[in-house]
């Protein structure tokens, strides 16, 4: 699945974190960042994450107060 967030829109809260810490994190900015493999992605990269992480993700998505997390499995 690839999985980005727009980091414009972001509050920094970490619920995303919270939920999936092995998917998101928060950047020195403050902001949550998709991570794979040590790498963040920024907003305009869609990370491809592995689908064993994929209800934490959703739970992510369903749970992030700015609604930015997006998702697709195609
Ligand atoms: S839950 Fe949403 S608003 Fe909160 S840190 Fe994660 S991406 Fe940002």
């Amino acid at each position: 699945m690839r999985v980005w967030i727009d980091q414009d829109e972001c509050s920094g809260v970490g619920v995303c974190v919270q939920d999936c810490p092995q998917v998101f994190v928060l950047g020195s900015d403050g902001l949550a960042y998709v991570t794979v493999g040590g790498r963040m992605y920024a907003s305009n990269e869609h990370a491809i994450v592995d689908d064993a992480f994929l209800d934490s993700v959703l739970d992510a998505v369903e749970g992030c107060p700015e609604e930015c997390i997006y998702i697709d499995t195609a």
